[in-house]
């Protein structure tokens, strides 16, 4: 019998993607042998500010980054909805597509973990998909007492472990890059370079559309 498909999820403004959510991705993908980790770009984030890019120019960058590096795709879903991006919509409509039967994995950098009871009907997140949780070594956040019964009550200790489809939660140490989209867009507003930070082809589109340098 085929074991299920296993599918990885790395939602984010990607105001640009930088090498942190790439490694993390790649690295996902290989330790649990996914047959897909999609980045999954979203529109209107409903819990912080608008991007300052268009979701063209992110989605784009995007696009370059990923290029045909199997299992790595892109995903534009929540960039064809006219409505804010909830993950939870996302989920419940790959599930619609997939059936019950594959894992789903939400990758969440600690950040963004943190920051779950407040995105809507976060309690529901669970029912659609496992959640990994990425360290980020440049993070300061204090885990919310709501976090620390749900880990108590859903955490496993090896990602490997995860079982069933959805419905548990793990913590990925992988390589440790202290970078953020924020920390690259005051590096180029500071007329700085950001190479190596991001890959080549993303700087390229950066370089040619003129984006995040500071008005002159
Ligand atoms: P910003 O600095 O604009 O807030 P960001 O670098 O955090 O952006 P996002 O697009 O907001 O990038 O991140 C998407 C997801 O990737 C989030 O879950 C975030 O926690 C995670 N992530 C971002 N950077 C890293 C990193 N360096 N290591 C691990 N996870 C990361």
């Amino acid at each position: 019998m085929s074991r299920p498909l296993r599918i990885g999820i790395l939602g984010g403004t990607f105001d640009p993607v930088h090498i942190g959510h790439l490694r993390s991705a790649l690295e996902v993908a290989e330790l649990l042998e996914l047959d897909e980790m999609r980045l999954v770009p979203c529109a209107r984030p409903p819990h912080r500010e608008a991007p300052n890019r268009s979701a063209d120019h992110r989605l784009a960058m995007v696009r370059c980054a990923v290029g045909g590096q199997l299992p790595l795709r892109v995903d534009d879903r929540e960039l064809r909805r006219e409505k804010p991006s909830y993950t939870l919509d996302t989920l419940e409509s790959l599930r619609a597509e997939l059936g019950p039967e594959p894992k789903l994995y939400l990758l969440l950098g600690w950040d963004a973990f943190c920051g779950l009871p407040s995105w809507h009907r976060w309690l529901e997140l669970l029912d659609h998909c496992h959640i990994l949780v990425l360290q980020r070594p440049d993070a300061d956040t204090e885990l919310p007492e709501a976090l620390r019964n749900l880990l108590a009550a859903r955490s496993v200790a090896d990602p490997r472990a995860l079982s069933g489809s959805a419905g548990q939660i793990a913590f990925v140490w992988q390589t440790p890059l202290a970078v953020s989209a924020t920390q690259i867009r005051q590096l180029l507003a500071a007329g700085r370079s950001v190479r190596f930070l991001v890959p080549d082809s993303v700087l390229a589109y950066i370089n040619t559309h003129g984006l995040y340098r500071a008005p002159h």
